[in-house]
């Protein structure tokens, strides 16, 4: 409705001026007339024109909801300005728990919409239990029993920018946890490469690190000894071990990530001292093996700190 009647007046703004100085330079005695008779025309037709246009937007229906219709697309594209959340777009509305996960989601650059977060805590499997026995990651021998351990689905930011969703294999009792401070590092964008239990890597920790496996359970002992490790209990994660490498005496695990041994690189997946993984673990009760002194374990994160 709005360029209608701005172009209008525009237009005869124009129309008024250029024949009213033309007559000037023609004879006096006819030029006060036609220049009346000229304008009152003007003024006639103007008139005639804005009735059309007032009744246009009276009568018409179509207009008004030309308007209404990008500033509903608008509201829907951007969540978060949306207070009620039945105003957002069905597919995100729907499993949406929480409003902040949406508002968190709005100081985003990028176009990406975020889903909100997501965990569920389930038992394992009669084919979970089969996969793991095959593999090895689990024994007769280890310290839990399948039955203490449990199946964690989760929603984690990748590398791609998008999210996704992972797998974990973790005791029981460490799944608050767990969910509490990976919730903290979807909500902080850190990257996660993969999240799939060991068992897609023959239970091997080097083949898993090699391909920047987020893990926790995995039936083994602290490399080098006949300790069994905290990921032995499932209570304690191994985050981007690819950009996080176990340094000790010298030597690096994985041994392909010695890219990463400067850790002043600050390359995305990294995880530096009082950064946003660390916070979120320290939050939820854990300690951070990267702050260890006989050896530094960048990506390993347990419940007791060991
Ligand atoms: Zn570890």
């Amino acid at each position: 409705m709005t360029p209608g009647p701005t172009r209008a007046p525009v237009g005869a703004a124009h129309a008024a001026t250029g024949p009213a100085r033309a007559p000037a330079r023609l004879a006096a005695r006819p030029r006060a007339g036609f220049a009346v008779v000229l304008l009152a025309a003007l003024l006639v037709a103007l008139i005639v024109f804005m009735l059309a246009v007032v009744a246009g937007c009276a009568t018409g229906g179509q207009p008004a909801s030309a308007v209404s219709v990008p500033a509903t697309q608008r509201e829907s594209s951007t969540p978060a300005a949306s207070a009620p959340p039945s105003a957002v777009s069905s597919p995100s509305a729907v499993s949406s728990p929480s409003a902040t996960d949406l508002q968190s989601a709005a100081p985003s650059p990028s176009p990406i919409a975020r889903p909100p977060f997501a965990a569920s805590v389930a038992t394992l499997g009669a084919a979970r239990r089969a996969a793991m026995i095959r593999s090895g990651s689990w024994t007769p021998r280890c310290p839990v029993a399948l039955d203490e351990l449990r199946l964690v689905t989760l929603t984690y930011w990748g590398f791609d920018h998008h999210a996704h969703t992972g797998r974990l294999i973790a005791n029981a009792d460490a799944t608050t946890a767990l969910v509490t401070a990976l919730r903290r590092l979807y909500d902080a964008r850190f990257p996660i490469r993969r999240m799939v239990p060991v068992d897609a890597y023959g239970a091997s920790d080097e083949r898993a690190m090699e391909a920047d496996d987020t893990s926790v359970f995995n039936g083994r002992f602290v490399a080098g000894t006949t300790s069994w490790s905290q990921h032995a209990y499932g209570r304690a994660i191994d985050i981007d071990p690819l950009e996080n490498p176990e340094i000790k005496d010298g030597k690096v695990f994985p041994t392909t990530a010695r890219r990463y041994v400067d850790r002043t690189l600050g390359l995305p997946g990294m995880i530096v001292a009082h950064d946003a993984v660390v916070r979120a673990f320290a939050t939820a009760g854990w300690g951070w093996g990267g702050a260890w002194h006989s050896l530094r374990d960048y990506q390993h994160f347990s419940a007791t700190g060991t």
